[in-house]
Formats: structure tokens, sequence, C-alpha cells
């Protein structure tokens, strides 16, 4: 067991007592009061027209996917460094992905070189605010109203960030967040799905409830229910929802803890970034940070690695991040062969270093050390 793992989730300590409540008012099924608490919280505090809890950021995604109405012979653009589900989400509607490159300074789309991939058959395009880091929404927001696209933001790391004062995952079409247990908030498995356009708000109900139009009947708006669309099982239960309230309602403390922490790893790490020898994360000017995670970005692939045994010996776990998905097995076969460089060189050079709410500064003192005496 390392002396420093590189996440640990926090408990409030409030998640067993909310869930005891759950089991006791014998409602543990989905869209019951918890549900309601959390989808409320996000839809006040963030200003989400509609806000429909699901199982995982991955669900989010899928139904953004359903009610995007692709399906074969539309084209999705993507970015290739993501996680797979930025992509998968699409693909099981049998539509075609088209991957794009990072910046050249930072793992978000290069938003410069979208335009060029645009087709007539591009449906959505799919931006993901890596580290919670905004990408330029205004830019992605113009593409979009110029070609008829929809955005999808996968907001899945990024709760609570903005982009020029507006929170993210409300900006795009749909918003999608994740409540994984190595995200900000937390609920084992869980996510969110932000429904930003009213045109999708009545169909996102359905979608989420296996195509019936049940919570229209529970709300007494209708006097029967069944099947009336496509949909799925999407919503989580009640005991997750409870465990989820109890995070939520800790959001503040939570991120001042991990801003501390990723103020002090920056204070400490400048330096080396100074003598050229590793790249911090840039934050742009109108993009706020919600310290998702802490990253450097090595000159190498054998240094990284190198980098990654010299924390190892020391007790102190770091990680590299997502392998680029236009080269992944699964997808390397269909992708039309261009090169993005800057994709590959996130995946090759990009190190995560230990972020959670039980981190100390002095640990993060601790960690630099060390990375200092690697490059000494
Ligand atoms: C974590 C993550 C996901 C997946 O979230 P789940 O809730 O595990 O489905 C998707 N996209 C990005 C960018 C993520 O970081």
């Amino acid at each position: 067991m390392p002396q420093i793992p590189f996440n640990k989730p926090f408990l409030t300590g409030k998640e067993t007592d909310y869930i005891r409540q759950a089991v006791e008012s014998g409602k543990i099924s989905g869209n019951g009061a918890f549900t309601q608490k959390c989808q409320r919280f996000l839809e006040q505090r963030y200003g989400f027209r509609k806000v429909l809890l699901t199982t995982s950021c991955t669900d989010a995604l899928e139904m953004a996917a359903i009610l995007s109405e692709t399906g074969p012979g539309d084209e999705v653009i993507v970015p290739s460094y993501t996680f797979v589900s930025s992509a998968l989400a699409f693909v099981r509607q049998g539509t075609k992905i088209v991957f794009a490159d990072s910046r050249p300074d930072h793992p978000n789309l290069d938003l410069d070189r979208v335009e060029a991939l645009i087709t007539p058959r591009t449906k959505v395009l799919v931006v993901v605010h890596y580290a919670g880091v905004a990408c330029d929404m205004d830019r992605a927001m113009a593409l979009a109203q110029k070609h008829n696209l929809l955005v999808v933001e996968d907001a899945a790391q990024a709760i609570d960030a903005t982009c020029k004062g507006r929170p993210l995952g409300g900006i795009g079409h749909f918003g999608c967040f994740s409540f994984h247990e190595t995200k900000n908030i937390i609920s084992g498995e869980g996510g969110a799905l932000a429904i930003n356009d009213p045109r999708f708000c009545r169909r996102s109900e359905i979608i989420w409830e296996k195509g019936t139009n049940r919570a229209e009947f529970f709300r007494g708006e209708v006097n029967k229910y069944g099947w009336v669309d496509t949909g799925s099982s999407f919503l989580p239960s009640e005991i997750i929802a409870a465990f989820l309230f109890a995070q939520l309602e800790q959001l503040e403390p939570i991120q001042a803890k991990r801003k501390a922490l990723w103020n002090a790893y920056a204070r400490e790490l400048v330096p080396l970034a100074a003598q050229g020898r590793i790249l911090l994360p840039g934050i742009p000017a109108d993009a706020s940070n919600n310290a998702h995670m802490f990253y450097i970005v090595c000159r190498s692939l054998e240094e990284r690695t190198a980098l990654i045994a010299h924390l190892k010996q020391h007790g102190i776990l770091a990680v590299f991040h997502y392998l680029s998905l236009h080269k992944s097995p699964f997808y390397a076969p269909r992708h039309d062969g261009r090169e993005l460089p800057h994709a590959d060189r996130f995946a090759d050079c990009l190190l995560r270093l230990p972020m959670y709410f039980d981190l100390s500064i002095g640990q993060v003192e601790e960690i630099c050390g060390r990375i200092r005496r690697f490059f000494a």
C-alpha cells in the first residue's frame, strides 16, 4: 500500500444518515425525495434549466446522444484525448466519430481546427472540459450556430467550474456530469444530465424512465402512463441520491480544500516550470479553476516513466491519463488516418499528481520536493 495514494474518496459523514433515511422512508427506487433534492440543488445553484440524475456520466452522455437523434450516416466531433464514454455514447447510436486534436498548450479541444472537420453530416460537437478547465464556449457555440450543430459538454470533471462566469455544463445544449468516486463530488457511481434547451426537456424525462411518461403520471399531468418512446433505465436509486445529497451539501468546503491543495502544487512547482523542465496546467483568463486535478506535462514518455517510478519508490502514486482514442484497439481500424500529435503528446507526457480532500499541504510539499529532486 503506497503512503500517498493517487485518490481517496472523501466522506462528509452524513452519507449513511441520509441512506438510512431513504431506506426508512420505504421508497428506495428512483426519482424520490433525495433525487428531487439533488436535482433542485444543481438547477438552483448553477441555473441549469432541467437536471436529471443518472447512474453515471456515461449514461448522461448516452441520453444526450439519444436526444440529439444521431444515428448511422451522422458524424460527431469528439476530442481524441478524453475518456472512452465521450465517444462511446455516440458509437452506440451507430454514429461516426471524427476525432479532433488537443490544443498545443492544453489537452482541451483545439477549436481553431474544428471547423475544418465539419461536414454536412456533422450533427454534434462534444467538448470536454479537461481537468475542469473550460473550453472557449463562446467559440464552440458560435461554430454550432453557424453549422447547425448541437453542443454536448462532457463536464464530467467540471462541477462548479465556469467560463466567463457562466457555469460549465449549462452553456451547451446538454451538460453531462460525473459523480464517480474519482471526481470532486461523488456517489460511488453517479452522474447528471443538464438539459439547457427547452426543446428537449419533455423527451429527456421519458427517455430517462424507460421510454414511458411515468414522471408526468406521478405529477398528475396525465391519467395513465405507458410506452411512448425509446429510452432506458437511466435513473439511480434513492440510496445513491441520498449519498450524493450529503456530498452536495458540503460542496463549498470540498472545493475550498481542493483549491488550497492545487495552489500549493502550483506554488511549489513554478521554479521547475520556469526552468523549462515541466509544463504546468494553464488556466485561461476567462476560465475558473475547480481544482479537479493537478497535472504536469513532462518532456518525453521516458522521462515521465522514470518520474512515476521515482515517486513510487518514495510511496507516492502518480498516474498518467488517457491513451488517444483514435489509436485505441476499438477505434483505430475505423479512424480516417489523420495524425493528432497533441493528443498523442498528452497521452505520452501528462502526469497526474495525488489530489483528494484528505491530502495535506505538507504532503503536497513532500511530493513536490521529490519531483524537484528527480530533476536536480
Ligand atoms: C469520469 C469521466 C467520464 C465518465 O464518467 P462516469 O460517471 O464514470 O460514467 C466521462 N468523461 C470524462 C471526461 C470523465 O472524466
